[in-house]
């Protein structure tokens, strides 16, 4: 398969939608993002990888962070995770209140902003230096030891984050946060600003997609079993109000996150991330999602 010569007509497709929609701007850094950026990288498991663009720049991960913090606190707590955070779609948007209200204070899953915030607590209550291990964890998955936290994306969106206030003192409030708010809105502010490529994410995401290799650091593993249910997770709940649709059209677990970034893979084949700021209503890269849509219809490779 010529993958090279797919992404480039993945490209040509979706160029005439490169202007629409606009990047976040509720978190305000994030508004200074130039727009008009897209890349992607295919990361092959075995070995050949082929990219496109902007594919070495770094952008906020912002909520593609749950993925990484789902995989230490699973390792940590184990199937009492459960116990805390539900593992059904929401089908409500990333941010929503409604819910959680009326689950008193269950989060659907761990990839909402509510059962992200859980997964925050879960770290500050069991690790020694949470933030450390984090951005280590992560520059061990992708490879690269020059991953760093983005101190002014995360203070950026501390200065304004009523919304995520609300849902961490409803958490509190039904007593599924260990933490002070402050603490535990800190440290998923700090998650959420972690700056990657779709290089350091399609590396990054190689160790869900390579379940017959566990991958391991510092007490985290990553089984054959825990890969499974983060996949699932991936595919059922990794994009806010729209992963049916994310199912329908491109067939395959992935994560978005409000910077425009998209991670995706192909069980034992391939990893593929993409990016580019500017978002549709629900939050997810329009380009990105047109891109990988394309992707596994030209190329045939999808899990279903
Ligand atoms: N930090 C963002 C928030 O909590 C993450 C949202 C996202 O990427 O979905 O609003």
């Amino acid at each position: 398969m010529n993958y090279q010569q797919i992404l480039e007509d993945v490209y040509q497709e979706i160029k005439p939608f490169e202007k629409d929609g606009k990047q976040a701007d509720y978190i305000p850094a994030l508004a200074q993002v130039d727009p008009d950026q897209f890349g992607v990288y295919l990361n092959i498991l075995g070995g050949e990888h082929y990219s496109l663009g902007a594919y070495d720049t770094k952008f906020s991960i912002q909520s593609i962070s749950k993925v990484f913090s789902l995989a230490i606190a699973l390792s940590i707590l184990g199937k009492d995770l459960w116990t805390r955070i539900g593992k059904e779609p929401s089908g409500s948007a990333f941010n929503s209140l409604v819910q959680l209200e009326y689950e008193s204070g269950k989060p659907r899953n761990p990839f909402i902003n509510a059962g992200a915030i859980v997964l925050a607590d879960v770290l500050l209550s069991n690790l020694e230096n949470p933030e450390e291990f984090f951005i280590n964890f992560v520059r061990t998955l992708a490879g690269n030891p020059d991953i760093q936290y983005s101190q002014e994306v995360a203070d950026s969106e501390l200065s304004c984050s009523y919304l995520n206030a609300s849902i961490a003192y409803l958490l509190k409030h039904h007593g599924n946060l260990e933490n002070d708010v402050a603490d535990v809105l800190h440290l998923y502010c700090m998650m959420c600003s972690v700056e990657m490529s779709c290089k350091d994410l399609a590396q990054a995401f190689t160790a869900f997609a390579r379940s017959n290799e566990p991958f391991s650091h510092a007490g985290v593993n990553l089984t054959v079993s825990r890969v499974k249910r983060i996949n699932a997770i991936m595919q059922t709940c990794g994009f806010y109000d729209e992963a049916g649709e994310f199912a329908f059209l491109v067939g395959l677990p992935g994560k978005s996150g409000v910077g425009g970034g998209i991670v995706a893979l192909y069980p034992s084949k391939y990893t593929i991330a993409v990016w580019s700021p500017r978002l549709n209503g629900r939050g997810n890269s329009i380009m990105g999602l047109k891109a990988l849509e394309l992707f596994t219809t030209l190329t045939t490779e999808s899990i279903f």
